[in-house]
């Protein structure tokens, strides 16, 4: 009889079926050890030497992660900027020859920050275009020069739509390898290497932990390469591997992801639909409304469109930061994914030079129930 294979919310509700093999426990134990002690014969031969590289809570929560992600490896990191920044990192770069990166224009503020000044004292170099838009993407490639095309999708904060399929193909076409962060769409909605992705990125802070209380970052790879080979030595290189406490928390938390992200996921639409047309808002940004990226959208994602959406509010930006003021049941604060809803004025955080909208409310939806988030933007609009 063909072996039954396990559905992916299987796999995460049980952890990966782990059992501790001492105790019997459905619960990994939290290894805290730094050190792992050498067999006799000078070997080591249960796996571990030192923390540092990985440790054993970390392997759990990676075999974890890698099943949900269909990939042939998983590196947990200490955050999602460390996961991201390693991805280019290891790309194949020499003092004379540097490597050329394709990155959208609107994507996760702090990484395009280092792309843009901090990465090319490195040799990496970024050409940022419409990320949304096919034809950019091939226009900015230099065959022979670009090593890696960057997706953000859904991408922060207006959740634009690039096409995962579309651009694996353009980025292969050159030689180029093709990384797609992944953190809003989660593997339940998006798997971005069955549509051709080579490298995946998340913020694990956010959906896959989906509690607010850890840092973590997540890096998968469709290949055990010389590029995943990279990345796992400036892991231990850089020290930026997870802590096991931090590896248990998030272990924990993807349990429960698939729930999480259905109902964040349904809860959004909720309200992107009930502000659409709504005389305080002047724009709803979500791909599961009609409009600019939709199609791709309910093609590339299952099962939901994620759980963040934006509005910009009538009346410019100081209508949009009074509003904030005036909410009581969503949190003021950044970040996302979490299991209590937050709203934040996105280009209070991003600065001089965002391109984000001066009117731009960021929602992150949480598990409370919709019609209390309803009623509490209800009144802050009013
Ligand atoms: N990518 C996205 C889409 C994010 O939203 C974030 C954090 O907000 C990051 C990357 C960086 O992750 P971390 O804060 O875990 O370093």
């Amino acid at each position: 009889m063909k072996k039954h294979t396990w559905q992916p919310r299987t796999v995460a509700a049980q952890a990966g079926g782990h059992v501790d093999p001492v105790t019997g426990a459905v619960v990994p134990p939290i290894q805290l050890a730094s050190t792992f002690e050498r067999d006799p014969d000078n070997a080591y031969r249960r796996g571990y030497v030192y923390a540092r590289p990985d440790n054993p809570n970390v392997r759990v929560a990676e075999e974890v992660l890698q099943k949900l992600e269909g990939a042939a490896c998983c590196l947990l990191m200490g955050s999602g900027m460390a996961a991201a920044t390693t991805a280019f990192l290891a790309l194949d770069r020499t003092p004379d020859r540097p490597a050329h990166v394709v990155a959208p224009n609107v994507m996760y503020w702090a990484l395009k920050s280092w792309l843009a000044n901090s990465a090319p004292t490195l040799g990496i170099h970024a050409t940022f275009v419409d990320a949304t838009d096919p034809y950019a993407i091939a226009a900015a490639i230099r065959p022979g020069d670009t090593r890696m095309v960057w997706l953000e999708t859904p991408a922060n904060p207006m959740w634009g739509i690039s096409d995962i399929a579309a651009s694996a193909e353009t980025a292969h076409k050159a030689g180029a390898l093709l990384g797609v962060d992944s953190t809003v769409a989660t593997p339940v909605l998006t798997q971005p290497i069955a549509l051709g992705a080579d490298i995946v990125m998340h913020s694990a802070t956010k959906y896959l932990n989906g509690h607010s209380d850890i840092i973590a970052g997540a890096l998968l790879f469709a290949r055990e390469d010389a590029v995943s080979e990279r990345a796992k030595g400036l892991r231990s290189g850089l020290g930026a591997v997870l802590s096991p406490f931090d590896a248990s928390l998030l272990l924990r938390g993807m349990r429960t992801l698939h729930l999480r992200v259905a109902h964040q996921s349904a809860a959004a639409l909720t309200i992107a639909r009930h502000f659409a047309g709504h005389r305080r808002v002047a724009e709803v940004m979500y791909p599961g409304l009609p409009g600019p990226g939709h199609n791709v959208a309910a093609r590339q994602m299952q099962g939901g469109f994620s759980g963040m959406l934006s509005i910009r509010v009538a009346g410019g930006e100081a209508a949009s930061i009074a509003a904030a003021a005036r909410v009581a049941l969503w949190k003021r604060a950044t970040s996302l994914g979490g299991v209590e809803s937050l709203v934040e004025h996105r280009a209070s955080v991003e600065g001089a030079g965002t391109p984000c909208p001066p009117d731009l409310l960021r929602l992150s939806v949480g598990l409370e129930d919709p019609a209390d988030l309803i009623a509490d933007l209800e009144q802050a609009l009013s």
